[in-house]
């Protein structure tokens, strides 16, 4: 019987859903290589370790830099021997519309949110054949329906979510499982990290009245209590880290799993037109 624990490498665990996920596998038994872009930012990860009574291995990886990520993944298989498992959890938000956005912009955005995703999942592919490991991409219900200022952020989650659902099946053949997890609103540094900037064009432009209804309305999505807690959210990881047979898509809440639903069901494009007008109407 092999002693040699199960070891899962998350992104982006500084904070929100991969510092939750970080302490959630290592507390599950798991060898957890929690990586973060900046390692000085380590301190809330350490903490919530600290607490938990789990030691975690904590280490560098840009999901950006192709060399950061190969480092990173060479290192562990040089140290531990194995990875069973890649949670793609480092992401970042974006609010904009095309006028506003620069094609740049747009750029920038995927490269975090989907170019990142392939650089860390490219590396691993190989070390997760040799485990019958898995996959797991923590995208949104962004990656399902499309939401108002939020196009090139929807556009990465929605490519993420093409790719995943076609490589699924690919990888399976050889033993991978690959799921993505998507999350509605969770209370996390998410909304902060956007840093929107109301005194922009954007502000003062066409756009301005609708912009301030979308975020009026969001605020009120993340207020206290209404969004879902990091942990929460971290255990739709969980499961697809620990079910028998994964599903493919995975959401984190029942509204999740409803909002995904009406776009699932909307062949027209209808339900989800009217339903993302009133938003901002
Ligand atoms: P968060 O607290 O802002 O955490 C995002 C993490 O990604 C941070 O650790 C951040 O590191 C990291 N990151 C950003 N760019 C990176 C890069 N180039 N390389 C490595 N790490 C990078 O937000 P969160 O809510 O936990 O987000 C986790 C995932 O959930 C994301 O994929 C996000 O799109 C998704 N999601 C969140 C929500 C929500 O409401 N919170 C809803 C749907 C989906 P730094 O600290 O260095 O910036």
């Amino acid at each position: 019987m092999t002693t040699t624990p199960r070891t899962v490498l998350i992104t982006g665990t500084s904070s929100g859903i991969g510092l939750a996920a970080a302490v959630a596998t290592a507390k599950a038994g798991w060898r957890t290589v929690a990586t973060l872009r900046d390692t000085t930012r380590a301190d809330a990860l350490r903490r919530a370790a600290a607490d938990a009574g789990v030691t975690l291995d904590i280490r560098q990886l840009d999901v950006t830099d192709a060399d950061s990520v190969t480092a990173a993944v060479d290192g562990v298989i040089a140290d531990h021997g194995r990875l069973d498992a890649v949670v793609n959890n480092a992401g970042a938000g974006h609010l904009g519309t095309l006028e506003t956005d620069t094609v740049d912009d747009v750029r920038d955005v995927m490269e975090v949110n989907f170019f990142g995703v392939l650089n860390v999942s490219r590396a691993a592919l190989p070390h997760l054949r040799a485990t019958g490991g898995r996959l797991v991409t923590v995208t949104s219900v962004g990656g399902v329906v499309g939401q108002p200022f939020n196009e090139a952020y929807c556009a990465a989650k929605f490519a993420v979510e093409g790719y995943m659902e076609s490589l699924a099946p690919v990888t399976r053949t050889l033993g991978v499982s690959v799921s993505v997890v998507e999350p509605g609103a969770v209370a996390t540094e998410f909304v902060n990290n956007i840093g929107i900037d109301l005194g922009a064009d954007m502000a003062a432009g066409p756009y301005s009245g609708a912009l301030r209804r979308y975020i009026d309305r969001t605020t009120e999505q993340f207020k206290d209590g209404n969004a879902q807690t990091p942990a929460a959210a971290a255990e739709a990881v969980m499961e697809a880290l620990h079910a028998d047979r994964p599903a493919f898509r995975i959401q984190t809440s029942d509204w999740a799993r409803s909002f995904v639903g009406t776009k699932l069901a909307d062949t027209d494009g209808s339900a989800v037109q009217e339903l993302t007008a009133t938003w901002i109407a």
